[in-house]
């Protein structure tokens, strides 16, 4: 037993359902008890879509469980096959129906069906959504494609040459409740096109089952999210020889990177190494002096792998940040993330515990949080700015407008999303000269049009009241006093690094043994911490 409140990911059948529902001519089967129905609203409300998800549940009730469950499985696949005629059935269980082990695969593939079935083994109790879309993709591709011949030393990837035709590559990934997948697609095929590259088949956003079977035809496969296509990625490298690309092009280095590999595998010339500063706004918006007071912001980066990765990358090498935390709920990527922590001198936090994350937040006191919406809630209590750059995702990063994180564009949404949170330099300027304005209060971001993480009426955030313990000696420590002189010169600090200063000023005054922090306490830490 774990006791959960939010869970960064669905159940696996949610991810099944993200594969089906992005997919055209795939229907999804789903033993079920009454209730689970309520995955169709992540469909029709966060994405928006104006049709309910190709899913048929079996909605058993407790009175179904003294009866013939097997029988009503059958009849729901016999309906479903009727009524909605797809060209290719998946079959799968939730989590309840998972205990009482109907079966419903292979039922279904008794039945003597005119079409292919696929059966899906989801392990309810120990994966999670990202394994069960990854695990869906990786069986239907090996399902549908299982009668094609196998001949993986045959393939030539830079065959199009010979044969005279413009390189092609499929885009294997992006699905309904992915970051940003819709747009991304767009960015890519568009960046593709500029390198005389083709876009044979984009699964499973929009593929039918005529276009799985269309799959080995392309000479490259590019993974656009590890944590869906990687598996895939892999079968279709042992069985037909096609090579993919690793790199994912987040980023303008990431990007610039991609097309490097992506050409290379396709024995094309290495690309023009300034086309990122040419085509996108990123490099020289974070070159010009106004960008100047973000060098050394500190950020702290928690999402899924892959976005992380990416973000890690852009926050170090693009825009100047100093990574103060990085993290993943994603274990199937806990590798990759890491080795990146590790490069940046960090430990990686891995994890799908949100209050073991936001405990990690508060300790890091970063200036700026890159995170999911369960790190927005947890910055806004905390009262650090903070940008959404992965899943799980509220409504409003389904956006109407052009809005993808990959390729050039990316880069430029990317620039503006980061940047917005954080106060504008002047402003950051002017309130740490002047501390008493009556309306450019202390943690004021007037460019919000409020102020900012902090709310009137509000605390400071990581603030301890005047005077008071903030450690007892329970735990053997020493007593730890702010005086008031010492509260008044902390306020000095502007406010976005408040926190990391009373921390650190904390933990000096206790290795030194001092009970009462005052001024002087605080500018020997600073000193300290400097020297
Ligand atoms: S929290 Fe808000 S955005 Fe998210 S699913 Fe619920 S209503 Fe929709």
């Amino acid at each position: 037993m774990d006791l959960t409140l939010w869970t960064y990911e669905g159940p696996p059948h949610v991810g099944a359902m993200r594969i089906a529902a992005s997919m055209k001519g795939v229907h999804y089967v789903l033993h079920a008890p009454q209730g689970d129905t309520y995955a169709d609203l992540l469909f029709t409300m966060i994405e928006r879509r104006g049709q309910r998800p190709p899913v048929t549940y079996t909605t058993f009730q407790a009175r179904d469980l003294g009866g013939d469950t097997a029988e009503l499985v059958k009849r729901h696949v016999r309906e479903a096959v009727e009524r909605f005629e797809p060209d290719a059935l998946l079959v799968g269980e939730s989590c309840t129906a998972e205990l009482i082990q109907d079966q419903p695969g292979a039922l279904a593939c008794g039945m003597g069906l005119n079409l292919p079935v696929v059966t899906l083994e989801l392990p309810a109790y120990s994966k999670k959504e990202n394994w069960g879309a990854a695990e869906t993709l990786y069986q239907l591709v090996r399902g549908l494609l299982k009668q094609q011949p196998a001949n993986p030393g045959a393939h030539n990837p830079t065959a199009w040459k010979e044969e005279q035709r413009r390189p092609r590559v499929n885009l294997l990934g992006p699905s309904l409740l992915g970051f940003r997948c819709r747009d991304d697609v767009l960015e890519v095929r568009k960046l593709l096109d500029r390198h005389g590259i083709e876009v044979a088949v984009v699964m499973p956003l929009d593929a039918s089952v005529a276009d799985v079977m269309r799959l080995p035809d392309a000479d490259v496969n590019v993974c656009l999210y590890p944590e869906i296509a990687e598996s895939s990625c892999s079968w279709l490298e042992r069985t037909f020889g096609q090579p993919f690309t690793r790199t994912v092009p987040i980023g303008v280095g990431a990007t610039t990177d991609f097309l490097a590999e992506l050409r290379a595998l396709l024995g094309m010339e290495p690309p023009a190494s300034d086309e990122g500063a040419q085509q996108s706004r990123l490099p020289w918006y974070s070159e010009s002096v106004d960008s100047t007071y973000l060098t050394g912001k500190r950020v702290f980066i928690f999402g899924d792998g892959t976005h992380v990765l990416a973000a890690a990358r852009i926050a170090r090498r693009e825009l100047g940040f100093e990574v103060v935390g990085l993290g993943t709920y994603s274990r199937e990527m806990a590798r990759p993330v890491r080795a990146k922590a590790k490069e940046l001198g960090l430990e990686a936090l891995i994890s799908d515990d949100y209050l073991a994350v936001e405990a990690a937040m508060a300790e890091a006191a970063p200036e700026l949080v890159l995170g999911t919406q369960m790190e927005r809630h947890s910055a806004k209590r905390l009262g650090i700015p903070c940008a959404v750059i992965s899943t799980p995702m509220h409504v409003q990063d389904v956006p109407a407008r052009y809005s993808p994180q990959m390729g050039w564009e990316g880069a430029n949404v990317i620039f503006d999303t980061w940047v917005h949170p954080l106060m504008m330099g002047l402003e950051e300027h002017l309130i740490g000269m002047f501390r008493h304005d009556f309306e450019f209060v202390d943690g004021h971001q007037s460019h919000l049009g409020h102020l900012g993480g902090l709310q009137s009426g509000q605390p400071e955030p990581n603030a301890a009241p005047a005077m008071t313990a903030v450690a007892g000696d329970v735990s053997g420590e020493t007593t730890l006093t702010w005086t008031a002189d010492g509260e008044a010169e902390l306020k000095k600090i502007p406010f976005f690094v408040r926190g990391k200063v009373r921390r650190n000023t904390e933990t000096y005054a206790r290795e030194q043994g001092r009970g009462q922090i005052d001024s002087e306490t605080l500018y020997d830490a600073k000193a300290h911490f400097s020297a």
